[in-house]
């Protein structure tokens, strides 16, 4: 049981809660959370302008229940992540590439799928980059598309500031193999429904090795 001697509870006490409640009123926890997430893309983001326009608000705070466009989310740090990833690796080894990789095929679709419907973003002249701005958007970090053969229906794309693999390094140090399977996956099911053809999308190197950037091409 926790003792806390009598004078020391005084100074948990509010001193001014007059003080406290106007601070209370100032903040705006949708504002503070636009500022959270993603505050480079403020300006760059086509995508992030066309979703504000038709929602007003990308990320909402409603009765304790966080939303992206509607859909209940959680914010989960970072380095969270980068144990989640390295305790499946070293339970079920390549096995858990695949489980990274498929479940965020499967929610790069069901999100590419709306975000081209509701944007009409196949017939957008810059459809392709708005929709991959997606991966910042969630983010993973600002994509840059390198390479576009549009008869084709491939790309190759770099991610060169990799919010997990920059996390990654900082806790575990780096690996010597290739490990973003989530945004493989996540880009390859955006881009199935955007080509309307089956792709995969592969990473080819990974900043996790020690690569400047990370690199992924379609497959
Ligand atoms: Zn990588």
């Amino acid at each position: 049981m926790l003792f806390f001697p009598n004078n020391r509870r005084n100074e948990l006490k509010p001193k001014d809660s007059k003080e406290i409640n106007l601070l209370k009123e100032k903040v705006n926890y949708n504002t503070l959370l636009q500022m959270i997430i993603n505050p480079h893309e403020k300006e760059e983001s086509e995508l992030r302008q066309l979703l504000i326009k038709k929602y007003k608000r990308l990320y909402q705070i409603e009765k304790g229940v966080l939303t992206f466009l509607d859909i209940p989310v959680l914010i989960t740090p970072m380095n969270v992540i980068v144990f989640y990833s390295f305790i499946l690796r070293e339970r079920y080894k390549e096995k858990s590439y695949k489980i990274f990789y498929d479940n965020a095929k499967e929610y790069g679709k069901s999100l590419g799928n709306r975000i081209q419907y509701e944007f009409d973003l196949k017939h957008h002249p810059h459809g392709l980059r708005i929709l991959m701005q997606l991966i910042g958007m969630l983010g993973f970090g600002k994509v840059e598309i390198t390479s576009y053969n549009k008869e084709a229906k491939s790309i190759t794309f770099n991610i060169n500031h990799n919010v997990f693999a920059k996390e990654y390094i900082k806790v575990l140090g780096g690996h010597e193999l290739n490990h973003d399977f989530y945004i493989a996956g996540f880009a390859a099911g955006l881009l199935e429904e955007f080509f309307e053809k089956p792709v995969d999308v592969k990473e080819e190197r990974c900043m996790i090795t020690g690569a400047p950037a990370c690199i992924f091409k379609t497959v």
